[in-house]
Parts: C-alpha cells; structure tokens; sequence
C-alpha cells in the first residue's frame, strides 16, 4: 500500500488528501506532523520544513500543490527524486485577469483618480488606447505567456522576456539576460511572472528600475524574494516610478508594520493573483500517481538544476 504524506506547516493540506485517498484506492494517507511520514513513497507539499525529505528514505516523487515548486528545492536536498508541479490553465486564466486589472489601474490612470480621492480633487487625466500602453512581461510559461498573449488580444503593445526564444502571437519576445535593457527600456508597465530561482532572486532592484522609463510602474505576482522591498520603496518615493500593484512579498503575511500598507502609489493584494482549482491539483497529482506505478514519464516535472 502506497503511502502519500501532506506535508505543510502552513496550509491545510487535509481536503486535498481526503479528494485523493476517495480517488487513489490502496493508498494510505499520512498527513504531517500528526501521522507517521516515515514509510512515504510520495510527499505533496507546500513549503516543507527543512530537512524533511531525509525522514522518508522510500520517497519516489515530491509533488508540489502549486505552479511553483521553488519552496520544494531550496534549502532541501531532493536526493534526485523527481519533483513535479501544477499546471492549470484555469491558473493562467485567473492570472491574465489579475494582470488585466493591475495594467488598466496604470494605463486606464485610476492610481491618479483613487490618489487624489482623500483630497477631493476632480483631475481628469487623458489616457491613450491600449495600443499606446507598453506591457512587459518578465516570464513566459504557462501563466506568463497566456498572460502576455491576453494582453496582446486586449491591444496592448506587449513584449515578453524569457531566457529561451519562441513565437507568441502579437508578443514580442526578447530572450536572456543581453536582452534585459532593451526589453526594459520599452515597457511602460513591467509585469513580474517569473519562477524564484538563484538567477531570479533580487532581480527587481535599484538597477533594474533604472533601466525602465521614468514613470513606469510595476505589477508583481512572481514571488517575493525577486523584489528588493527597499529598493522599490525609494523608486516611488523618488518619484522614479509611478507605483507598483504587489500581490507577493517577502514576509507573507506581510507583517502589519510594513511600509507597503500606507505608502501611496503601492497597492498591497495579499497573494490572491490567482490559485490552482482543487480538482486540477487533485486529477494531476492523482495522474502522476499512475504514471509514477507504471513506469511512464511525469507530467509536469520541474529541472531542479534550473530551479523551475
Ligand atoms: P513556468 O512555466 O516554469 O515558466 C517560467 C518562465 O520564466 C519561462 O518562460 C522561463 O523561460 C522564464 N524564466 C525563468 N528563469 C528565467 C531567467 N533567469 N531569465 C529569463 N526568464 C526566465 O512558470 P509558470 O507556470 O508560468 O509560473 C510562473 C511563476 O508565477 C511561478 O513560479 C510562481 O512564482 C508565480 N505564480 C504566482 C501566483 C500568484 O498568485 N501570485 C500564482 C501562480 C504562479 P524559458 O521559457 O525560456 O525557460
């Protein structure tokens, strides 16, 4: 009997594994830390505590309940074991509504109208058409490139930016890092999609927002740690940026004190840009259940090498 343990310290991992022990007939759930994960062949996780793979030597795949798999790798040692990921286009649609919201805030100018609001001011300010506004897209995988083609169908003048070349219909593509400047330097409105890894870490910094045009504006929904908070602070305050729409930080909750709250021009949305549908997490990891006892090859695996 397969044993599948729910490891989360954080998020209640409990309908899922009852959806998929009702479906996975001689399984045998154990949900972390109250049942015993020694004898575990399959973790499903969500920022698993450090150290935890080692407690389960039998472990033949790490599945993470989320696009993201980068609180699956770092700090672990995945020992090789496979490590696989969600992909939903129900995601990516959620996502492309976010984004769509967070591009017109800046385009369509409602940051000036919801600014003036607290001292009544009545300031109508002109804005373009969607051909006029130049989106950004920093990723382009599975959420990032139905986001970045959305926008495109919207009449934005999209570019997207990856590390590997592709065609997408009505996006221009600019691929690794020499391509950064001239991609940044055409973007009215920089849209962060990116996966955390080594390389993504920090990325959104000082020097970075230097390279956009002065009163560009940021949305961010990659992940926390690509944000210099710091850095961002100064670039609105300066005035360097128009403001940022944030959904992902680096503490999340993001702790009451935080400047974010009441800084005008940041809009704080507490990690709601979008979430993977329970049946979706469940039919995909129940899926790579069947292909793990049979022999076939994962859906959805993540290059732990890469970081995504
Ligand atoms: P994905 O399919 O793995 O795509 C990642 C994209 O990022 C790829 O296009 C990849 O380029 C590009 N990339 C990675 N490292 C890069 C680098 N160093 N330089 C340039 N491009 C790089 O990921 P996804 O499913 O689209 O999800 C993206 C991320 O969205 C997730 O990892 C997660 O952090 C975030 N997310 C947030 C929420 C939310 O609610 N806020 C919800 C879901 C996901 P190549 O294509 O060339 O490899």
């Amino acid at each position: 009997m397969a044993v599948i343990a729910f490891i989360s310290p954080n998020f209640d991992l409990r309908p899922l594994a009852a959806r998929l022990s009702a479906s996975v007939p001689g399984s045998r759930i154990a949900v972390w830390p109250e049942d015993d994960i020694a004898q575990a062949e399959v973790a499903v996780c969500w920022m698993p505590p450090a150290g935890i793979y080692a407690r389960m030597p039998a472990l033949r795949l790490i599945h993470s309940v989320a696009a993201g798999a980068d609180n699956l790798l770092s700090g672990h040692d995945t020992r090789g074991v496979p490590v696989c990921r969600i992909v939903d286009p129900g995601q990516a649609r959620g996502m492309l509504e976010y984004v769509s919201w967070a591009v017109l805030h800046f385009h369509r100018r409602f940051d000036l109208a919801q600014r003036n609001q607290p001292d009544r001011r009545w300031l109508r300010e002109p804005a373009g058409p969607a051909s006029s506004w130049r989106v950004g897209v920093m990723g382009l995988g599975a959420i990032g490139a139905h986001t970045a083609c959305g926008l495109a169908a919207q009449g934005y003048e999209v570019a997207g930016w990856a590390r590997t070349k592709r065609e997408l219909p009505g996006v221009r593509v600019y691929a690794g890092a020499s391509s950064l400047p001239a991609f940044l330097g055409r973007t009215d409105t920089l849209v962060c999609l990116l996966p955390l890894t080594p390389e993504t870490h920090g990325l959104l910094d000082r020097k970075l927002f230097e390279a956009l045009p002065a009163q560009a504006s940021l949305v961010h929904a990659g992940r926390g740690p690509q944000l210099v908070e710091s850095d961002l602070l100064q670039a609105v305050r300066s005035g360097r940026l128009r403001g940022a729409v944030l959904d992902v930080f680096q503490q999340e909750p993001l702790p009451s004190t935080h400047p974010f709250w009441t800084e005008p021009g940041i809009w704080v949305t507490p990690h709601m840009a979008t979430m993977a549908d329970i049946e979706q997490v469940r039919a995909q990891i129940q899926e790579n259940l069947r292909r793990l006892a049979s022999g076939e090859a994962l859906l959805n695996r993540v290059d732990a090498g890469r970081g995504y």
